[in-house]
C-alpha cells in the first residue's frame, strides 16, 4: 500500500517537474501571429525603436510588443513571421488619394493644375469613368498600395460602392469619400443626385471594420457654399470624415477672395465647417491666421508633396503648421499627378522639400518626416487610437521591411534615417491589415495580379486609342 502511494507520489511529481509547473513556468498564451524584426520601430514615444524585438497579434490587435525573447517565452502562435533582416513598423498611411486615377497615370503630364484638370482630367474622366473603370483602377492601386507598404488610405472618387467592395476583397483599410461636386460627374447630373448617392452610400457602409465611408465635397472652388454646409451637416448627421481638397493653389485662393472676399480657410470657417472631422489635402497656401484656425478647430491636413511639386502648386507651410501643432498626414494624391502611389517617395520628398524651400536643412528631420506617414497620417485622419503604431491595443497593421539585403539598404547606422532616406517601396516584404497577412516575401494573397494586368491592358489600349496618338 505504501509503497504504491509512494510509487504514484513520485510519477506525480515527476510529470510535475517535466510540465514546467514547478519553476514557475507558465503555459504559453496562444496568439493568431507573431511577426519578428531585427527592429521594431514603433512610432511610440515611450519606446521608439526595439532592438531584436517581437509583436504578437490576435484577433486583429496586437497583444504584445517587445523584446524577441520575452515575447517568444510568453506567446506561441500558428503562424511565426522571422525577422532576421527585417525592420516591423506600422503600415504606412497614404492620407490622400483617387486610387482609381492610377488608369490616368501618365495621361497628361506637365501641366497646371486648371490646365491639367480642365482640358484633360475632367474630359478623361467624363469619357471613361464608370464602374468597370472603378473596380479595375481600385483593384491596381490596391495591388500598388500592398507592394509598397500602404496599409491604409484615404480615397476620394466616383462610384464609391465599387471602391468600397474592392478594397474589402484586398483586405486593405481604408476611408472612402463619395467625390461631389456641383456639376455633372460620373453616373450624376450634379448636385443632388450625387449628393444623394453620397448620403445612402455612407449608410450602406457603416460599422464595416475596414471601412469608414465619407462624404467628399471636391474642393470650396467647385461645390457652392450652400452645399458646402450640407455636406458638412450629412458628416455630422451620419458621423462620419469630411473630404475635401482646400487651398492648393494661390489661384484657388485669388478666385476664393474674388468670390467671396475670403481665401479658402478662412471662407470654410466662416461657412462653420471646419472641424476635426475634417481631412483637407494639400493646404499649400494657408495664411498665419488660418494655420491658427487649422489648429483650433483640429482639422487634419494632409500633405501631398510629389503632386504638389508636379502641378507647381507650392510648397505647403508643413514647418510652420507642425510648429503650431496641425495635425499632418502625407498623401500621394491621385497617380495621374504622381504618378504613382509609393509613399516611401512622399516620406523622402517630405523630408527634402522643405529643407531646400527654407534654406534649412534642420526643418523636417527624418523621425518627423516618417512619423507623418505613420501615427501623424493616423492623427489627420481620426484614426489614432486605431492604427499608426506600434502599440498594445492597436489593429495589427503592420509592415516588415527588408534591411541589409540589397546594395542601397547597406550599411545601416541609424534605423530611422535608414527608412526615410533609403528604404524603397520594393524593399517592403511583408504587409498585414488588421492581423491579416496580405503579402509575404512578395506573394500577393488577396489579389490575382494577373487577371487584374491583363483587365487594365484591355481598358488602357481602348483609353489611347479615344485619347488619339501622343
Ligand atoms: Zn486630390
Amino acid at each position: 500500500m505504501y509503497r504504491s502511494f509512494l510509487k504514484s507520489a513520485i510519477i506525480f511529481l515527476v510529470l510535475f517537474l517535466l510540465s514546467g509547473s514547478a519553476f514557475g513556468m507558465q503555459e504559453k498564451i496562444v496568439v493568431d501571429l507573431i511577426v519578428n524584426g531585427d527592429y521594431v520601430v514603433t512610432i511610440d514615444d515611450q519606446q521608439p525603436v526595439i532592438f531584436n524585438g517581437a509583436v504578437a497579434v490576435t484577433d486583429g490587435r496586437i497583444v504584445a510588443v517587445g523584446q524577441k525573447n520575452e515575447i517568444a517565452a510568453t506567446y506561441d502562435a500558428p503562424q511565426i513571421l522571422p525577422g532576421e533582416g527585417m525592420v516591423v513598423m506600422p503600415g504606412l498611411v497614404n492620407g490622400h488619394t483617387h486610387a482609381a486615377m492610377v488608369l490616368f497615370r501618365g495621361l497628361a503630364d506637365d501641366k497646371a493644375l486648371m490646365d491639367w484638370l480642365q482640358n484633360y482630367i475632367f474630359p478623361a474622366e467624363k469619357q471613361f469613368v464608370d464602374a468597370e473603370f472603378v473596380r479595375i483602377g481600385t483593384q491596381l492601386a490596391c495591388w500598388e498600395m500592398i507592394r509598397g507598404g500602404t496599409t491604409t488610405f484615404v480615397d476620394m472618387y466616383f462610384y464609391p460602392d465599387t471602391i468600397a467592395r474592392v478594397t474589402e476583397e484586398c483586405g486593405l483599410r481604408a476611408i472612402i469619400a463619395s467625390a461631389i461636386i456641383d456639376y455633372p460627374s460620373p453616373g450624376f447630373t450634379g448636385w443632388d443626385d450625387s449628393f444623394a448617392a453620397a448620403k445612402s452610400f455612407v449608410k450602406s457602409w457603416q460599422n464595416h471594420p475596414r471601412i469608414i465611408p465619407a462624404i467628399g465635397p471636391h474642393a470650396p472652388y467647385t461645390v457652392s457654399p450652400e452645399h458646402l454646409v450640407q455636406a458638412h451637416e450629412a458628416a455630422k448627421e451620419l458621423n462620419v470624415p469630411l473630404v475635401i481638397h482646400v487651398s492648393e493653389t494661390q489661384h484657388e485662393n485669388d478666385d476664393m477672395v474674388k468670390r467671396y472676399g475670403k481665401t479658402s480657410v478662412e471662407f470654410l470657417n466662416e461657412l462653420g465647417v471646419l472641424d476635426s472631422r475634417m481631412i483637407a489635402a494639400h493646404m499649400v497656401w494657408p495664411t498665419d491666421s488660418e494655420i491658427k484656425l487649422l489648429v483650433k478647430n483640429k482639422v487634419g491636413v494632409v500633405h501631398n508633396p510629389g503632386s504638389n511639386l508636379k502641378l507647381a502648386s507650392g510648397f505647403a507651410p508643413v514647418p510652420a503648421m507642425l510648429k503650431e501643432g496641425v495635425k499632418i498626414g502625407l498623401g500621394t494624391d491621385g497617380a495621374a499627378s504622381n504618378n504613382d502611389l509609393d509613399m516611401w517617395e512622399e516620406i523622402r520628398l517630405a523630408a527634402l522639400i522643405h529643407k531646400g524651400n527654407l534654406h534649412d536643412p534642420t526643418v523636417i528631420p527624418a523621425a518627423t518626416a516618417l512619423r507623418m506617414a505613420t501615427l501623424g497620417g493616423a492623427e489627420a485622419i481620426g484614426l489614432a487610437r486605431e492604427i499608426g503604431a506600434v502599440t498594445k491595443g492597436r489593429r495589427a497593421d503592420l509592415i516588415q521591411v527588408r534591411i541589409g539585403d540589397d546594395a542601397h539598404e547597406m550599411p545601416m547606422y541609424n534605423i530611422i534615417s535608414h527608412l526615410v532616406y533609403s528604404t524603397k517601396s520594393t524593399d517592403v516584404a511583408t504587409v498585414i491589415v488588421d492581423g491579416k497577412i496580405l503579402m509575404q516575401n512578395g506573394d500577393f494573397l488577396t489579389l490575382d495580379r494577373k487577371t487584374i494586368s491583363r483587365e487594365v491592358k484591355a481598358l488602357s489600349q481602348r483609353i489611347a486609342v479615344l485619347v488619339g496618338p501622343r
